[in-house]
């Protein structure tokens, strides 16, 4: 046996029965971390092979193999762990063949020890033995190691009077308790922990690491401690339990005992389990002489100030964490590549996983195509970034880079690019990007086309958005759907800023059906961050007052207000915008539940959270009553009337919750008139929800249920994110058909 970077090659010698037997049981049972895309036999003349060997791999500069992404630490080896007798008790990087960091380790291909950041640890005889064991778990574990030979974790702090603790995890345990926020080593990067019941705790590490209100991700050591606080269905416990580990954000129960703080205005809470032998450490009496229990719910948030990478080497951590955390849970395994945790939702329209965030375990494992194609690099867009890259019918969708705002940023998917063209060993011949003159991505994809003088494919923000749903859900490359991308922002091919969008879309092509009648945003997407000035602006547009007891209104002084006035008669910098995204802020705003935000979609996330469940009116749309046709001719679905029903119920003093209702039920029925609009001139019946609106639960499960109550068949994500984190597979897929037809 021999591993290539191309994958592996089996040479067995036997009777034709036993060899046609083996050739079945490798299928039915593959080694637990294996995945077999295809499997290729050949007969040739026996060996005599009297034993089993692993022959030195062997590179092939041409092919490419997939890489592992990281497996959570695997219950055998917990085992061994928290056995007093086994010489890796409490050691922890125990890992095994079917365990352990993969992708965050490795250099280069083949997957041997050299190629990984291991290579600086050699190996003493113990591990050596088990290494070359065809019978043992660690038979060929690239990262194996033990106490003697292999990694080590220790405490770095200026804290004074930890008394004397057996050893380093222990004292970190007992500065967790005693409210201090230490910054942890993991296997993508660092995390921020404290003790998520400490509220003075809580608050400390919000203030320092400059995260008003963002939601904290919390880690509980077993599924029984989550239960305590959030409802766990079953495809929500194997998802915390699968060896990805992922964030999964769960509803909270009306029991909850940790605060309100780590998820403020929301009714949800991201929770992990334990992926690391470390952190199941983190939540163990340190030892019988020391019993004390430590936390046993921690906030693990990401090792970055604000916007930031996350800190993945020591250095980094010392210098840009210094003023956050009070001491540093350092180790000397070198993370090769930065991967942040995954965060995963569950959708209730599908019964599947809901990606928010695909990342750690699941990064650079491939998204399969229905076809094959030459190899482009799809370079994403500005927020959530991801790119991605293709070879045959796999598309590599890389870890999540970040928003594209700063400098370390650009290295980071610089560094990214680099790493997979050599990982997979893929030359682009193609290079897609978003329209937005100014996104990074896109600056930087120019770039690379022109210097490698490659076909340069410029792919709408939207149609990235639906042809990535359409990629995922395996459609074929002649379908057509009927897109909804509902998002916030997003390059039109007019210029004006889109992001309510209905469209007729094939992966080459699309046509603008619908949209959301254009509103203009005061000082473009500055705006953002100030619902209450969007609100106050799409009041003027629809010709209603900004009455004094509306929150929006309230929320911008009257000198404000005659300038903000001015600059709309005007028209001085106040792009039109149709997106979705930006109509919630601006119902959130006029509700009063958020006038200004301080993380992306806060004011959205918050009037869902809200939202009555009983409540089934809705309002006007166009003057026409829902359920009534919408005009084709105008291509724009009017939002005034709406405006002034939702204005008029809060002069009614209408409870928030239930105009929410109404509000979500209104887009959810729009969706279905719109859709049913477009088969009736297009005969399509496939729909594809795709954009960052439909993290919006409560809209999804809404629209599903009214469109699949239509007759339609529905395109949901389940595989990337319905967000920007998977536009790099649309322009991809889009980028290939687009070339093609030309
Ligand atoms: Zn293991
Ligand atoms: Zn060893
Ligand atoms: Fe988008």
């Amino acid at each position: 046996m021999r591993n290539t970077s191309a994958g592996v090659d089996i040479e067995v010698d036997g009777e034709a029965n036993q060899l046609r037997q083996f050739v079945v049981a490798l299928k039915r049972t593959p080694p637990p971390l294996s995945v077999i895309d295809s499997l290729e036999v050949f007969e040739r003349t026996a060996d005599g092979f009297t034993q089993f060997v692993i022959l030195p791999s062997a590179p092939d500069p041409l092919a490419f193999q997939p890489i592992s992404p990281d497996i959570a630490v695997c219950p055998d080896c917990l085992c061994e762990m928290l056995d007093p007798t086994d010489r890796r008790y409490r050691y922890p990087f125990i890992n095994c063949t079917n365990c352990g960091p993969r992708f965050t380790i490795i250099k280069d291909i083949p997957y041997d020890r050299p190629n990984t950041t291991m290579d600086v640890f050699d190996m003493c005889p113990d591990c050596r033995e088990e290494y070359e064991d065809p019978a043992n778990r660690r038979f060929h574990a690239q990262p194996i190691a033990c106490p003697v030979c292999g990694p080590s974790v220790w405490l770095e702090t200026d804290e004074k009077g930890i008394p004397p603790l057996p050893d380093e995890i222990s004292k970190a345990q007992y500065l967790l308790a005693t409210g201090k926020i230490v910054a942890i080593k993991g296997i993508g990067g660092f995390h921020l922990a404290c003790d998520a019941h400490n509220l003075e705790a809580v608050k400390r590490l919000r203030e320092r690491k400059l995260r008003v209100e963002k939601p904290f991700a919390v880690m509980a050591p077993d599924i029984a401690s989550v239960k305590v606080h959030c409802k766990v269905n079953a495809l929500a416990q194997a998802l915390l339990e699968s060896p990805q580990r992922p964030i999964v954000i769960l509803d909270r129960k009306k029991t909850v005992t940790l605060p309100q703080s780590l998820a403020p205005g929301q009714n949800t809470l991201g929770f992990m389990l334990p992926y690391t032998p470390l952190h199941h450490l983190l939540f163990l009496p340190p030892s019988e002489e020391f019993p004390f229990m430590p936390p046993q719910v921690l906030v693990m948030t990401s090792g970055n100030k604000s916007e930031e990478p996350i800190a993945v080497t020591n250095e980094e951590a010392r210098e840009k964490l210094a003023d956050i955390a009070d001491a540093f849970l350092m180790h000397n395994r070198e993370i090769h590549i930065r991967c942040d945790d995954s965060v995963i939702r569950l959708n209730p329209a599908s019964g599947k996983s809901y990606p928010i965030r695909r990342s750690r375990g699941f990064a650079p494992f491939p998204v399969r195509l229905p076809w094959k194609m030459p190899s482009v690099l799809a370079a994403g867009a500005e927020l959530k970034n991801t790119f991605c890259m293709t070879k045959d019918d796999y598309a590599f969708l890389s870890h999540h880079i970040g928003d594209m705002e700063n400098y370390e940023t650009l290295v980071s998917f610089e560094e990214g690019i680099r790493h997979f063209k050599r990982l997979f060993r893929i030359e682009p011949q193609v290079i897609a990007c978003d329209k937005h003159p100014d996104y990074l991505a896109t600056r930087v994809a120019r770039k690379m086309a022109e210097d490698n003088q490659l076909p340069l494919v410029e792919v709408q923000h939207h149609h990235a958005h639906i042809a990535a749903c359409m990629a995922e859900n395996h459609l074929p490359a002649e379908e057509q759907v009927i897109g909804v991308a509902f998002d916030g922002t997003g390059y039109g091919d007019d210029g004006a800023i889109w992001g309510g969008e209905f469209m007729i879309a094939s992966y080459q092509d699309y046509q603008r059906v619908y949209h959301l009648q254009y509103m203009p945003l005061p000082g473009g997407d500055a705006a953002i961050k100030n619902p209450a000035r969007i609100a106050l602006a799409y009041l003027w547009q629809a010709g209603l007052e900004w009455q004094p007891h509306f929150a929006a209104a309230q929320a911008v002084c009257a000198q404000d207000q005659l300038t903000l006035r001015a600059q709309l008669e005007r028209a001085i910098y106040t792009p039109a915008t149709s997106s979705m995204g930006r109509l919630f802020d601006a119902v959130s705003a006029l509700l009063g539940i958020r006038t200004k935000i301080t993380y992306e979609a806060q004011a959205a996330i918050e009037l869902e959270a809200i939202c009555d469940s009983v409540e089934q009116s809705s309002y006007p749309l166009e003057g026409a009553l829902p359920g009534q046709n919408l005009p084709l001719h105008t291509g724009q679905i009017a939002l005034t009337p709406m405006l002034a029903a939702i204005a008029a119920d809060i002069s009614a003093s209408v409870p928030a919750a239930i105009i929410s209702a109404k509000f979500h039920n209104t887009i959810a029925e729009l969706v279905q008139q719109a859709c049913l609009n477009i088969r009736q001139i297009s005969s399509i019946k496939t729909v594809a929800l795709s954009g960052g609106v439909w993290q919006n639960m409560t809209l999804l499960w809404r629209t599903a249920r009214r469109l699949r109550a239509a007759g339609f068949h529905l395109l949901m994500h389940s595989k990337t994110p319905p967000n920007d984190g998977s536009i790099s597979l649309g322009q991809a897929v889009a980028a290939y058909h687009i070339l093609n037809q030309r």
